[in-house]
């Protein structure tokens, strides 16, 4: 058997360190195997994917090294690799199951779904698809089918009793079926969701190892269903731990940047990078904490991967990636890194525009963008202080302007600008004024380079960060605060006009 492995991200957002940090763990277990590491793009939701999301995740894991050995822009012999390219496939196996009796039509309206949902809350019971496709006859059926009434195929489910299954690193785990719902298979549109797609593909690309993170084990009964209606042997399931917050929490971009792009921008070397995402559940046999892509690929075991959820902590990155530079990089090597960094002539023109009207000699001009080449900006509390806003409005305004941000989708100039100006008018205050903390958060000083311009540059995860910075240094806010102003902030937000293409 030749171990074949697959990183499948969902090309809607930023590139995710944990996209890398799943891409890493089987790659060295293909590698280690002697085996295949392959990319495959899950675009089925058309929606909310796009081909620069997918682009960038293209780019960041190529930045990192973890090459693919088959994807969408390698090709290989199992392709396409990129669902939407195999909308076609899909449609039969989910027919094939509704033949088979292990799947069903359901004509239920979403009206009809949210009325059914709201009546079992009011019971008091976890709202699940309560069957009722299963109770219509063959002719009900036919008759609806024939008349073109809208319908999904979903999955039929076991009404009692537990799912068992194997994951490499936990051993037999167990789900209630009464846990699982009767998923949609084929939606009305003719797409299939994650669940028929994944297990196709994984199937037709003769998947050996599903190595993936935690938080699809409850899939896996689904999954683990279909394998068995289709009658294909299932690959084995291994679920990574989580990348934690050091807080415990789960990783998210509320709280700490995730995106690769911005570790990249940070000035982080791409070797560090992935050094310091295989110490995440995983260390070497001899506890060596700076090591190679090539001496992990040697010394990996997958056995030897723990459980508790490794906390991503960004000081421990810096440390480690001070030890890349200083031990791994001749001068040379320096100049190198850094003009493909940022110090080069294409990000020069990105800059250009926004300091040209005020430039008069090149002198000027360091002071001008050093903050776009830099991390949080040292700022002090002082810093903050303005005229016309009280110090709990400065800090309402990031916290506010955070929140925002969060939800963006897009991040263009004129998209930052209707937002957060849409939030000044909300809240009353002239955009000069508004603006004033922003300015001092991103930027670290009231007169820069044109704020709105200098945010697109910067990208969502240095920004998000940078505000996130400007409120701790102007005080923070306690959870008191937070939930008085969450309030505040909802009442805003429910008169304001969306944006149709920021509604996730
Ligand atoms: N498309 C899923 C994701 O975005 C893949 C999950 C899996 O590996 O099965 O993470």
């Amino acid at each position: 058997m030749i171990v074949r492995t697959r990183i499948a991200p969902s090309p809607t957002g930023d590139p995710h360190v944990g996209t890398a940090y799943i891409a890493l763990f089987n790659l060295c277990f293909a590698r280690q195997q002697g085996g295949k590491f392959i990319l495959r793009i899950e675009d089925t939701d058309q929606v909310r994917s796009t081909p620069e999301s997918e682009q960038m995740i293209l780019d960041s894991l190529r930045w990192l090294g973890l090459d693919w050995d088959e994807g969408p822009d390698v090709g290989g012999a199992f392709g396409p690799y990129r669902q939407s390219e195999r909308m076609t496939i899909y449609r039969q196996y989910a027919l094939d199951l509704v033949e088979q009796g292990h799947a069903f039509y359901c004509f239920a309206t979403p009206e009809e779904l949210d009325e059914m949902r709201r009546e079992q809350m009011s019971r008091g019971e976890t709202p699940r698809y309560d069957g009722r496709g299963l109770r219509l006859s063959q002719e009900q059926v036919r008759s609806r089918l024939e008349s073109g009434v809208p319908h999904v195929i979903r999955l039929k489910v076991p009404g009692e009793g537990v799912c068992r299954f194997q994951d490499l690193l936990r051993g037999s785990i167990e789900i209630p079926w009464s846990q699982v719902d009767m998923q949609v298979l084929l939606k009305n549109d003719g797409m299939p969701t994650y669940h028929l797609a994944n297990v196709v593909d994984d199937h037709l690309m003769n998947i050996t190892h599903v190595i993936r993170g935690e938080e699809w084990i409850n899939s896996a009964p689904k999954h683990q269903l279909l394998y068995q209606y289709f009658g294909w042997e299932m690959p084995v399931l291994c679920h990574m731990p989580l990348l934690r917050n050091p807080d415990k929490s789960k990783l998210s971009k509320r709280k700490n940047p995730t995106s690769i792009t911005y570790y990249q921008s940070m000035g982080y070397m791409p070797e560090a990078l992935v050094n310091y995402l295989g110490r995440m559940g995983w260390s070497m046999p001899n506890e060596e904490e700076k090591f190679t892509l090539e001496e992990m690929f040697e010394h990996f075991d997958i056995n030897q991967v723990h459980l508790g959820g490794p906390v991503f902590d960004q000081e421990k990155l810096d440390w480690l990636n001070g030890r890349w530079i200083r031990e791994n990089l001749d001068q040379e090597q320096f100049a190198a890194r850094v003009i493909d960094w940022a110090i080069n002539a294409e990000n020069l023109v990105r800059f250009i525009p926004l300091i040209k009207e005020r430039v008069e000699k090149f002198t000027d001009i360091a002071p001008m963008v050093s903050f776009l080449l830099s991390g949080m900006p040292a700022l002090k509390l002082d810093d903050f202080a303005h005229s016309k806003l009280d110090e709990e409005t400065v800090r309402k305004i990031l916290q506010f302007c955070s929140w925002r941000l969060d939800g963006l989708r897009h991040w263009d100039h004129g998209i930052l600008y209707s937002e957060l100006g849409q939030i000044a008018g909300e809240m009353q205050l002239k955009l000069r004024d508004f603006l004033s903390p922003l300015f001092i958060a991103i930027a670290g000083s009231p007169s820069a380079p044109p704020l709105f311009d200098a945010m697109a540059i910067l990208g969502p995860d240095m920004v998000r960060a940078r505000i996130r910075h400007g409120l701790a240094v102007a005080g923070g806010a306690s959870k008191k605060q937070l939930k008085k102003w969450e309030k505040e902030y909802s009442e805003l937000s429910r008169n304001r006009v969306e944006h149709p293409e920021e509604q996730a």
